[in-house]
């Protein structure tokens, strides 16, 4: 135990801010407490002894071996025979020395990263009947080594494994007390006596005799002496002598069952009672706390280094955080019903509850009792302390407990509506506002005493919050609807003016919770549902910043500026941003378990409380509290397991420079390792290149499957459950390659793969060339094929076509068909049919001095100036071939036809074209026997004998 002093010691941290002269009385809660049960660690209930180790760890004596808890999970180390482990200390070379029956040992690290007990009877040098040792009762380690007590024996063994040493004990040996430099015991019937080794006699020292028939469960050692904590009270031993201290304690403690006591970090003093009392008392013997435990006798005490008083009782384990600035009033302090409202006043703690006014008295003893008020049948909503008396909100109206007065005068009173709300005015100190249901109430005092002075008619509102901006100025949220500000004359109640603040005017308001209001930073600021919106001149606008921000039911925030800082908080959760700073912590004063904060103020005792579920929440800055001991994040497992399942250890901790190597397609199983004793650790974790990002808080197992092969890093973060956070751990990790990966088979791999490939490649050429060949000559053939249908297909689709392309005029072919048709026609109409052949004179010549282009121009000209000597709608022209037309004339006798050939031939030469044309003439009625070709036969015969007729004329067929 006296290890961890000078290390305490460096961490306390006990701030006793300078108590101002209204401070003087407190009202202390009860420590916030955790309790350890069978279930948890699945052991017998009921520890002897504890301990706790230098990485702060707990040890406890239990009736089946030695469990040890990290703040997580609980091991056992069991003893030979199955031993109850009896007594418990730890050495100054950090290991837990353990006695139990017929033995004595202690707990050295085993090859599995876990503890296994080991004997030193042998290391005593005990043989024979000499190891039969009963119980030992005692183990106490000082700076050479550990001594052991049994019944009849006091043994000594070094550390550093020299002799060991052991004395034989009267009966008359009671328990021994081992102090800085010296071995002290009580002697039954002969008083408080000192050890001395080199003799193994006991020499009373000056005074011991006080304690010759008084059991002395603890002697603790002080500045001015030494502290007696004996079944009778408390005594000082100083060298003139052993005196009775007087003083609250010793009168409290005389009497009980006193069976341990240790001091604590600050100077109070501890003290178990075998009747379930856990005592504490300040150095100037001030009873601080007087906890009743329950029925089963307190065992042993051990402290940790986060705070934590732990508590051995017959029954249980407790870990109790003291000195602590956090405690809490509930039911234990006879407060009944749920707490609505507190107030500090008159020198005491007042509460509203679901069951009343109740108020808490300092009490001398350590044990404050709330006493219900007889001032309502019904529950308590509000309190305010003022200087002109306290008032009460109860259900049925306004009570108020003048100065001086003991029962309370009634200020309102209605069957239904209560005061539930009570709000000073920021700006006068002789107004104060009550919510009842449907209406606020103006006091006002007068004359040093408080009068209603006026009611409003709210319209009903359902007030969500109430916050006075500037004097008259009142904004209220509405669970119903927008928020509303209202201007309020304070001297004579009117109604001045109200404004509804909602989406008109930035706030968009949620129908489903309405609005609520809360004043921060000199500023309004309104919740709906999830959404916070903050008051910009006269208008809303959404409030970004926390700490709307920050938590999860924005509609429950609630906001508190106090000299300690500011708290927001919902019922879930509460925020904390100390003077001066930036930015919000979360606050678990109880852990995560605690919460249903549902109010919080900073009383006139300069104590700050928050009203809970189950009580009332208290912050004592003036109280010392000890800064925990850092946090410390390591690994506790690390195992690579192979697709088989067969798993191998790797190093717990890797250098910056040295990752810890992973075999190839491993697997690793991690666990996480931080002891500490502040309840629901979590840790969280990122695996950079694997994971995107931090995990979420989960336990402190880790499975991460085979990864490829390369450089990792893993970081590791870890919490409490009060919320203070571990360093981050970083665990560097190289993925071995397999061996198929090393890079000389790579290497080799890769050269083989390029022959391969180059081989590969050349084959492919060749193959995609001969391909390309082939593909080639398909081509070609597909051309020729397709060409020739394609000709195929113009010749097809030229022999459609019925219009000459360059003259627009019909084609050959369409002439051949109307031919044929207006032939047949005429032979049944017996009517004449004749045809005119029509070619253009020495058109080469014109040609070869004009050029190809402009002989087309003079074609279509040509054509154009027969289209206009015929009449479409009975008569044929199309263009025959070349320059040769011809004009195909059905019905027209052949006389009539020549006529018509030399109006044709004087037009085209009368034309300034320059051109002329010699036509033949052909006609006939048809017959039967006779081709349609004989025609054109014939009137080709014609224009030969025109053309050799000198050209530019026209020549009958003869026939
Ligand atoms: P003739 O008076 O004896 O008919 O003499 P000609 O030069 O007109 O007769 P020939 O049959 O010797 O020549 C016909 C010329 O018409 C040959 C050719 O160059 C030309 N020709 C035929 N078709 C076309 C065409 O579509 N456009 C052009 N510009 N010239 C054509
Ligand atoms: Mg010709
Ligand atoms: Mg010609």
């Amino acid at each position: 135990m006296r290890l961890l002093r000078p290390l305490l010691a460096l961490l306390l941290l006990a701030s006793w801010l300078a108590a101002g002269p209204a401070l003087a009385a407190k009202v202390p809660g009860e420590p916030l407490r955790r309790g350890y049960e069978s279930e948890q660690t699945r052991a017998r209930p009921g520890h002897l002894a504890l301990a706790t180790s230098a990485n702060g760890e707990l040890f406890t004596g239990n009736a089946e071996g030695v469990l040890r808890f990290n703040g997580i999970d609980w091991r056992l180390t069991t003893l030979p025979g199955r031993s109850p482990a009896r007594a418990l200390d730890t050495g100054r070379d950090g290991l837990v020395y353990v006695g139990g029956y017929d033995t004595f040992g202690r707990l050295a690290p085993n090859a599995e990263g876990g503890l296994a007990y080991e004997e030193l009877l042998d290391a005593a040098g005990l043989v024979g009947d000499q190891r039969h040792l009963g119980f030992v009762y005692q183990v106490m380690a000082d700076d050479e080594g550990v001594w052991f007590r049994t019944d009849q024996r006091l043994y000594f063994l070094p550390y550093d494994g020299g002799r060991a040493k052991h004395w034989p004990l009267g009966e008359e040996v009671r328990s021994f007390y081992l102090l800085q430099s010296r071995l002290l015991a009580r002697l039954h019937g002969r008083g408080l006596a000192r050890f001395d080794p080199a003799n193994g006699r006991f020499e009373l020292v000056p005074g011991g005799e006080a304690m010759a028939n008084v059991p002395l469960p603890a002697v603790i050692e002080r500045d001015d002496g030494l502290l007696l904590v004996a079944r009778d009270g408390l005594h000082l031993a100083t060298d003139a002598g052993v005196k009775r201290l007087a003083g609250a304690a010793s009168r409290l403690l005389d009497g009980e069952r006193t069976y341990v006591a240790r001091e604590l970090v600050d100077g109070s003093v501890v003290v178990g009672t075998l009747d379930g009392k856990l005592i504490r008392f300040d150095a100037g013997l001030s009873v601080r706390e007087n906890l009743d435990l329950g029925n089963y006798g307190v065992i042993d005490l051990a402290v940790d280094r986060e705070g934590g008083l732990w508590v051995a009782t017959e029954n249980d384990l407790l870990r109790l955080s003291l000195p602590s600035r956090w405690s809490l009033l509930g039911e234990s302090q006879g407060i009944a019903g749920n707490p609505n409202d507190f107030e500090w006043h008159d020198g005491a703690l007042w509460l509203a509850t679901s069951q009343g006014i109740q108020r808490i008295d300092p009490s001398p003893s350590g044990q404050p009792r709330a006493a219900r008020q007889p001032w309502t049948e019904y529950e308590a909503y509000a309190l305010q302390s003022t200087d002109a008396g306290l008032l009460m909100g109860v259900r049925e109206g306004l009570l108020v407990l003048d100065p001086g007065a003991r029962a309370p005068r009634t200020l309102f009173q209605h069957p239904h509506h209560g005061v539930y709300a009570l709000m000073p005015s920021r700006f006068r100190d002789d107004r104060m506002y009550a919510l009842t249901g449907p209406n606020l109430m103006v006091l006002r005092k007068e004359g040093g005493r408080w009068q209603t002075s006026h009611t409003i008619d709210l319209g009903g509102i359902s007030v969500a919050g109430i916050e006075e901006a500037a004097e008259g100025e009142l904004w209220m949220g509405d669970t119903r609807g927008p928020v509303q500000r209202w201007r309020i004359d304070p001297e004579t109640g009117e109604v001045l003016g109200r404004q509804v603040y909602d989406d008109s005017r930035g706030l968009a308001v949620n129908p489903q919770f309405g609005t609520s209001v809360y004043r921060f930073e000199d500023r309004i600021h309104a919740t709906s549902g999830e959404r916070g919106f903050r008051l910009e001149g006269d208008v809303f606008v959404a409030d970004l910043a926390p700490p709307v921000t920050l938590v999860d039911r924005a509609y429950e925030l609630a906001v508190e500026q106090t000299a300690l800082g500011d708290y927001a908080y919902t019922s879930r959760e509460l925020w904390h941003r100390p003077p001066n700073a930036r930015e919000w912590q979360p606050l678990f004063p109880g852990g995560r378990g605690l919460a249903g904060y549902s109010y919080l103020r900073m009383g006139s005792d300069g104590v700050l409380r928050i009203a809970t579920w189950t009580g009332l929440l208290q912050y004592d800055p003036g109280e010392a509290w000890v800064t925990p001991h850092p946090l410390q994040l390591g690994m506790e497992l690390v195992l690579a397991r192979d697709a088989q399942g067969k798993a191998t250890p790797l190093p717990l901790r890797s250098e910056a420079d040295q990752p810890v190597l992973v075999p190839p397609g491993h697997s690793l199983t991690m666990r996480f390792a931080m002891v500490s004793m502040e309840s629901g650790a979590q840790f969280r974790y990122v695996l950079h290149g694997v994971t995107p990002d931090w995990g979420e808080w989960a336990d402190r197992d880790l499975f991460i499957r085979a990864l490829p092969a390369g450089d990792y890093v893993l970081e590791v973060q870890a919490r409490t459950g009060t919320g203070r956070q571990a360093p981050t751990m970083t665990y560097r990790f190289r993925v071995l390659p397999h061996w198929y990966e090393q890079w000389w088979v790579l290497a080799l791999g890769l050269l083989a793969l390029l022959g391969v490939g180059l081989l590969g490649a050349l084959w492919v050429v060749r193959l995609r060339t001969e391909r390309f060949r082939e593909d080639n000559r398909r081509l070609e053939a597909r051309i020729a094929e397709r060409t020739h249908e394609l000709e195929d297909a113009n010749r097809r689709l030229a022999e459609l076509a019925t219009e000459d392309a360059l003259t627009g005029v019909a084609n050959r072919r369409a002439l051949e068909n109307g031919l044929r048709r207006e032939w047949f026609r005429c032979l049944d109409q017996r009517r004449p049919l004749s045809v005119l052949m029509i070619d253009v004179d020495h058109f080469k010549a014109y040609n070869d001095a004009h050029g190809h282009l402009e002989g087309d121009v003079q074609l279509r000209g040509i054509a154009q100036r027969l289209s206009r000597q015929h009449d479409p709608q009975r008569e044929q022209l199309a263009r025959y071939g070349g320059e040769e037309f011809a004009l195909l004339l059905p019905g027209v006798h052949p006389s009539e036809a020549a006529r018509r050939a030399e109006t044709i031939r004087a037009a085209i030469a009368a034309s300034d074209a320059g051109m002329t044309v010699s036509i033949g003439v052909a006609g006939a009625v048809p017959e039967l026997q006779a081709e349609p070709d004989s025609l054109l036969r014939r009137a080709d015969a014609a224009l030969y004998a025109a053309k050799r007729a000198g050209r530019n004329r026209v020549e009958v067929d003869a026939d």
